[in-house]
């Protein structure tokens, strides 16, 4: 029966959830070379099935040249966007059944965040990025669990800059929107990034220089216990990882780094806290930890993906983006203590 086939549904997937809990997981995603550029050297020397990449370092020989990360998945730069979302899709569906889970894009600013996220600039369905899959797939999860579950789900989109939050889908304080669809979804991401743009400049691109964060509130009913399951879904694309050079940055710009270098940094000690069981986690130290305090540590579940650029002029962020990205996938978020 339909009951019973939701619960065989619950069981597996409870199964795979039970691996991603309290960890963090990293995946790393290689950007291809773009249309018209030419197809240089790669830094990417080798890409194992095993989650390992090899770095090169285009001005060293020999085996000092080659550095290797291990992460717990590589994707190559001819990974699609469907195969990218496969593997995020156990941790997403995990929201229908009361958990918190936080996705990450982190990487330079031309490395590929918001095609992950979104997608390219003009967005088709076989291209859609995370954020759609996701909201595509938890409609389609909840319609046929519709006899055995009600669900709501709302969503929230703001932008952190210079450490301002501010909310890109409404002015007034209800800032969580009932939506019922994909393209109500779409519809809303659309009013998004519209607002996003407001104020930007050609020559402040703000969208790289501030977080976004899509925040999904998912709550179930069990038709026939009456509990209430509540879940969260974070989506967040980073600013850019850049380091900005202190010698020729001035004025705004200087003061766009300081605060992308805070809030970055707040995220790895948030992090690193919680893999080496403190007992304070500093989430107050940046509006980034504080608004997702919720979902790191205790139960929570983390996935970043981190993205690099295969050109050989990119060298030095992508070692910083991968050394980074290494020092967040050591972590056990699992058996730390939660501070809140
Ligand atoms: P970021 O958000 O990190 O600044 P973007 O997502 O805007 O980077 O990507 C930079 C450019 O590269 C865009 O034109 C984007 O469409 C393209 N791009 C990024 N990743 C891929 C990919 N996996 N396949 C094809 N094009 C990509």
């Amino acid at each position: 029966s339909g009951y019973h086939k939701v619960l065989e549904e619950n069981r597996q997937l409870y199964n795979q959830v039970q691996d991603l809990k309290g960890s963090i997981r990293v995946y790393c995603r290689v950007r291809p070379f773009l249309p018209g550029q030419a197809h240089g050297q790669s830094t990417v020397d080798y890409i194992g099935e095993d989650g390992n990449l090899t770095i090169v370092n285009p001005a060293k020989q020999g085996k000092d040249a080659r550095r290797t990360f291990a992460f717990n998945k590589v994707f190559k730069s001819a990974a699609t966007q469907e195969q990218v979302f496969l593997d995020t899709q156990p941790l997403i569906r995990s929201v229908l059944d009361g958990y918190n889970v936080c996705i990450f894009a982190y990487g330079q600013t031309g490395s590929g965040k918001t095609y992950t996220m979104a997608g390219p600039r003009v967005i088709t369905e076989d291209n859609w990025g995370v954020n759609y899959r996701a909201l595509n797939d938890l409609f389609q999860i909840s319609e046929q669990r519709k006899d055995v579950f009600t669900y709501d789900v709302a969503v929230q989109m703001i932008e952190i800059y210079n450490e301002q939050v501010r909310d890109l889908l409404v002015s007034d304080d209800a800032n969580l929107i009932p939506v019922a669809s994909t393209s109500a979804v779409i519809e809303l991401m659309n009013l998004g990034h519209k607002n996003r743009a407001v104020g930007a400049t050609a020559l402040n691109d703000r969208s790289s220089r501030s977080h976004s964060v899509l925040t999904v509130h998912v709550q179930g009913k069990d038709l026939t216990s009456g509990t209430i399951l509540r879940g969260c879904l974070h989506l967040v694309d980073l600013a850019g990882s850049e380091r900005v050079d202190k010698s020729e940055a001035t004025g705004d710009r200087l003061k766009e780094a300081q605060h992308i270098n805070k809030s970055l940094s707040a995220l790895g000690d948030v992090i690193a806290a919680l893999a080496q069981k403190n007992s304070h986690v500093p989430y107050r130290n940046s509006k980034l930890t504080q608004l997702l305090q919720d979902s790191l540590g205790g139960q929570a579940k983390t996935l970043m993906f981190v993205h690099i650029s295969p050109e050989v002029d990119a060298y030095g962020e992508t070692m910083s983006t991968l050394k980074f990205a290494e020092r967040v996938a050591t972590v056990e978020l699992g058996a730390a203590k939660s501070n809140k």
